[in-house]
């Protein structure tokens, strides 16, 4: 930018103001006050905006601007902490590949909690002065309380008063036998502790000594690997190990997780090996607790941010190793605007750092084995072996359960064991019909039929959260009979304690049954410390949980992911299955898989049958390759929606014509199922140059955007679809 007003250096700072509408793009010039010459970038500001007051983040400070000095507004305030300068560059970087605006993708690193004004928490702590240790000796008169407290305190050390009792202290402390002061405290988040601890670091095999020490070799130099371990081959450790490496070396760590709910285990490993130098980051912390480890991390206290894909923002200073654990997993894709994908920002701010990317699987993307250096773990920890696969043929059989699967179960029970059930459905049953008059019970906001939901007494809508009491008859005939369809995971729970109950407990594990913030890893901590019993549920059952002693493993409606329409849906289904059969036989008596499925001979479901991932990768790379589809070629997903079908339809139409003559292939518009109240228009961009076409994309939705906004038709680019 020309600046024709030169003034003092550094006067001026440019702020991108932290507004979410498309319209409005910065940055925008503000002079500072001699007092604020400390602004850096990324500090955060309060500006006059407008008729408004807003939040901004400086993105440069420059010498001079396009406007006089004294056309230019003054912040109001800095807020502290602000943002780090990398994290800066990288949500500017964020903006552009995922054709968002700066201001959304700043949001995404800013200190947790900087919209309510959230500070470190205070606390008095009590502390014995030596006039009370000699009253202690016998040097003053005390009471029997005052003496033992005088007594802790002279055990314990500085101790929070209170846990005390403040008014035996604040009388103490007049006699000047104390001091009270206000300290600040870090809210520290507490976990669920399960699983099997290792007190010492395992020595290690030496397959996995091989991966180490190709990733050691990277440190200091950055590298991209793919740790492509067979389940319950000891990926962790590995990570541990590097870890441990880059913390010897002065550096810091991010080590990502699916969903720290369902994987307290691998925070628990973390947290035993490296203590207090390991921050965690989650939604499901309060915000207090959030900005306390945040700040930890952005002072240098700790060194390890353990958490999900939000924790690839992490505040470190020098980060020296990212661990992406489960690199299949779907939850590291955000859903929110920007549709960023951690794994691939992992890989961004890896090359800020020069930091090593560790991303492990045993069922990696077809991407991420191309994309890195492969390393393999290809055998269990003790040379144990992978469970035996059985598929079973679903066609004609008119039950959830196959007459094998029942044996299997009853097996299990006899021999008072553990098992573990996947069904990918909540809820009792499928849908509703009427016998009468064929009614199906819809949602009224979506095109999709409501799920039953017997212990609530609710129809829910799985989309959009609708609910209604579930009918006693029809409401379009009056007819009494009213059929229901399929089974979920709740009818299953009820036919399983029906048919196995009460020697084998049943455990629920699903997006209702976890309701509440600790309910997930309570179940997987009951399940774990029971001595027999069967875990139901979604695919939630089949993450990374590593249980000693599960016999029997059984995925009742394998071809559920497979039906779905998406060019993923292979290997999502081999994922599944063999994720599940990963938590099956880890101890010493090996297990077995059952895979219920309609469509037998699907290519995934023979793999992971098999335990053949690598057969799996170099097939589906082929298809892949055949239909241009990741990673031979990018992916760009346009979805407008309004409440009125024919405006989501002609922004769409539009945006086509302004894309397609930029060179690229546009599929659609297509319509999609109606979605909470709005029509769905969606364009697929297939594309070879992925920067060409984020470009085009992104030039042809600004072109857009004021034409959408009269239509009412709102426009989600998904760069990238998962
Ligand atoms: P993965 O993540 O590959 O599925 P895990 O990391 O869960 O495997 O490891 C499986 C089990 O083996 C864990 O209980 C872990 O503590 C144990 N383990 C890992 N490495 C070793 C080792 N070198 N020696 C003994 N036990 C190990
Ligand atoms: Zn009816
Ligand atoms: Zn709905």
């Amino acid at each position: 930018m020309q600046a024709n007003f030169p003034c003092k250096p550094g006067l001026i700072a440019r702020v991108e103001p932290l507004t979410l509408t498309r319209a409005v793009r910065g940055p925008f010039d503000y002079r500072l006050r001699p007092e604020q010459s400390d602004v850096g970038v990324g500090a955060l500001l309060r500006v006059p905006f407008g008729r408004r007051k807003t939040l901004g983040v400086v993105l440069e400070l420059a010498t001079g601007s396009e406007l006089a000095p004294e056309r230019l507004a003054e912040p109001d305030a800095v807020l502290p902490p602000g943002v780090p300068a990398d994290l800066v560059e990288l949500a500017g970087w964020l903006a552009g590949e995922y054709c968002s605006t700066p201001a959304r993708a700043l949001t995404l690193v800013l200190p947790p909690g900087t919209a309510g004004g959230v500070s470190r928490k205070r606390v008095l702590v009590a502390e014995l002065t030596d006039a009370g240790a000699d009253a202690l000796g016998g040097g003053a008169p005390l009471t029997d309380r005052q003496r033992v407290v005088l007594e802790a305190l002279r055990c314990d050390g500085p101790t929070v008063a209170a846990t005390l009792g403040t008014p035996t202290l604040r009388r103490l402390e007049a006699r000047g036998l104390v001091e009270v002061r206000s300290r600040a405290q870090a809210r520290r988040p507490t976990s669920v502790a399960i699983g099997r601890r290792l007190d010492r670091p395992p020595a290690l095999t030496a397959e996995q000594q091989a991966a180490l020490d190709a990733v050691l070799a990277a440190l200091g130099a950055g590298g991209r690997f793919l740790l492509h371990g067979v389940t319950g081959s000891g990926k962790t450790e590995v990570y541990l190990r590097a870890v441990e490496a880059a913390l010897a070396s002065g550096r810091g760590a991010i080590v990502l997780v699916p969903e720290i709910a369902l994987t307290p285990q691998t925070v628990g490993r973390f947290q035993a090996r490296f203590g207090d130098v390991v921050a965690v980051l989650h939604s499901g912390l309060g915000q207090g607790e959030r900005h306390d480890e945040w700040l930890r991390l952005r002072t240098g206290e700790a060194h390890v941010c353990v958490g999900p894909r939000s924790a690839v923002f992490a505040p470190l200073a020098d980060i020296g190793l990212i661990v992406i654990d489960e690199e299949h997993d779907a939850s590291y894709k955000h859903e929110g605007d920007p549709r960023y994908d951690a794994r691939t920002v992992a890989l961004r701010r890896a090359e800020q750092h020069g930091a090593v990317v560790l991303a492990g699987s045993a069922t990696p993307r077809p991407e991420s084995a191309v994309a890195l250096t492969r390393l393999s773990l290809p055998s269990r920890i003790d040379g144990r072996s992978l469970p035996e696969v059985e598929v079973l043929d679903m066609r004609g059989v008119h039950h959830p359960m196959h007459p094998r699967t029942r044996m299997a179960l009853a097996d299990v029970r006899s021999a008072g064991g553990k098992a573990i059930v996947l069904l990918n459905r909540r809820g009792w049953s499928n849908f509703l019909s009427c016998r009468g008059c064929g009614h199906v019970w819809m949602c009224p906001n979506c095109e999709v039929a409501l799920v039953l939901h017997r212990a609530s007494g609710q129809l829910a809508c799985h989309h959009c959260g609708h609910r209604r009491r579930a009918p006693s008859r029809c409401e379009a005939c009056g007819s009494v009979a009213v059929a229901r369809h399929g089974a979920g995971t709740e009818s299953l729970e009820q036919e399983l304690r029906e048919a196995f109950g009460p020697e084998l407990p049943v455990f629920r594990l699903d997006a209702d049954a976890a309701a509440g913030k600790d309910r997930l890893a309570r179940t997987l901590a009951a399940f774990e410390a029971a001595r027999a019993g069967v875990l139901v549920g979604t695919q939630m059952v089949a993450k990374g949980h590593d249980f000693a002693d599960v016999a029997l493993g059984v995925v009742l409606d394998a071809d559920q992911t497979l039906r779905f329409p998406d060019f993923r849906a292979e290997e999502r289904t081999f994922a599944l299955v063999t994720q599940l059969a990963g938590r099956v036989g880890r101890g010493e008596d090996g297990g077995k898989v059952l895979v219920q499925t309609l469509a037998p001979s699907a290519q995934s479901i023979a793999y992971a049958a098999r335990h053949d991932s690598d057969g799996f990768l170099e097939q589906e790379l082929r298809r892949r390759k055949v239909l241009g589809y990741p990673p031979h070629g990018s992916l760009i997903r346009i979805v407008c929606s309004a409440p009125d079908a024919a405006e989501a339809l002609a922004v769409a139409t539009s945006l086509h014509g302004l894309i397609a003559p930029a060179g690229q292939t546009v599929l659609g518009p297509a319509p999609l199922f109606r979605l909470r109240g709005r029509s769905r228009s969606q364009l697929v961009i297939k594309c070879a140059d992925r920067g060409a076409a984020v470009r085009a994309v992104g030039a042809a939705v600004d072109e857009c955007a004021a034409d959408a906004v009269r239509r009412g038709v709102s426009v989600s680019v998904d760069v990238d679809p998962q």
